[in-house]
């Protein structure tokens, strides 16, 4: 039997006392890129899928991904992505690239070279030689947000997809915390933020360092591949950060087309959810 395709999305993890985001418009954003991206999702399979909503996310400048990336201290902004699927196995990514529009794109072209992540001046040289034109990124409110030393978790955007050939694939794009010091690489491009297998995907959001020290998407899958329940390997991984008091959230979604989203204490994901039936939304602006 085929699975039912289901697609998940997130634009990152904010504090929920942060202000200063408009959180409705964030949800409507999120509502329309998740239905968009299940059209392409029951067309063209999982992981047009998760590079189409990613691609849509890195040009919304709501996003801290793509155009609309925060700065880093010496005031530029760098970009990194990454994307696996079960289909190939395969993990690639670009590491903190610049004067990009769409770095999924480039951790998608990776996928089929020997050599699966670049980073730095030669990712933005291999985009170059991909005919991918010079973007800049930057926008007032990133400036603003700059001048003023900001850092925030949130914006960051992620996707997992299933499709009905029971392939799953992860994708996750950010511009960093912000005011990071310069050349900081953030979860986003490794396994610990964005990790899919036959058994499940996730995309993570948070603090990049201690999403790492957890490997935390990698480290969630793997229990899922063990035969636990994809909301009970999620609440496990959360239940570990919360003891080392971190802060972040994750999408999770498993080859039976269950979802689940994990959040610790004081961090609220922004997700849409799309099964082919209306999609169901969550936001701060929603719960809170
Ligand atoms: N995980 C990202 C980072 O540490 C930030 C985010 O999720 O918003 O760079």
């Amino acid at each position: 039997m085929h699975p039912k395709p289901v697609l998940i999305i997130h634009g990152g993890a904010g504090r929920i006392e942060e202000g200063g985001i408009d959180l409705l418009e964030y949800r409507k954003s999120l509502g329309e890129i998740v239905r968009a991206g299940y059209n392409r999702l029951q067309k063209e399979g999982a992981r047009a899928a998760v590079l189409h909503v990613v691609r849509l996310m890195e040009s919304d400048e709501r996003f801290n991904a793509g155009h609309g990336a925060r700065l880093q201290q010496d005031g530029r902004a760098r970009l990194s992505a990454s994307l696996m699927d079960s289909c190939s196995g395969r993990f690639s990514g670009v590491i903190n690239v610049e004067n990009v529009e769409h770095p999924i794109l480039l951790a998608a072209l990776l996928s089929h070279e020997n050599n699966r992540v670049l980073a730095g001046a030669e990712a933005t040289a291999f985009a170059r030689r991909q005919g991918m034109n010079y973007f800049n990124p930057v926008t007032p409110v990133r400036q603003t947000e700059y001048r003023r030393r900001l850092t925030a978790e949130h914006g960051t955007v992620g996707a997992v997809a299933l499709d009905k050939t029971g392939v799953i694939c992860a994708g996750t794009s950010t511009g960093g915390t912000g005011y990071e010091m310069a050349g900081r690489v953030s979860d986003s491009p490794t396994v610990a933020g964005n990790y899919a297998s036959a058994e499940a995907g996730i995309s993570c959001t948070g603090i990049g360092e201690q999403i790492v020290d957890m490997a935390a998407a990698a480290q969630a899958v793997a229990r899922i591949e063990e035969g636990r329940d994809v909301a009970e390997a999620v609440r496990k991984t959360i239940a570990e950060g919360i003891v080392r008091g971190y802060r972040f959230g994750m999408i999770a979604l498993d080859r039976q087309g269950r979802t689940a989203i994990g959040e610790t204490p004081g961090v609220r994901v922004t997700w849409a959810r799309c099964d082919g039936e209306k999609p169901e939304l969550f936001s701060i602006g929603a719960e809170e």
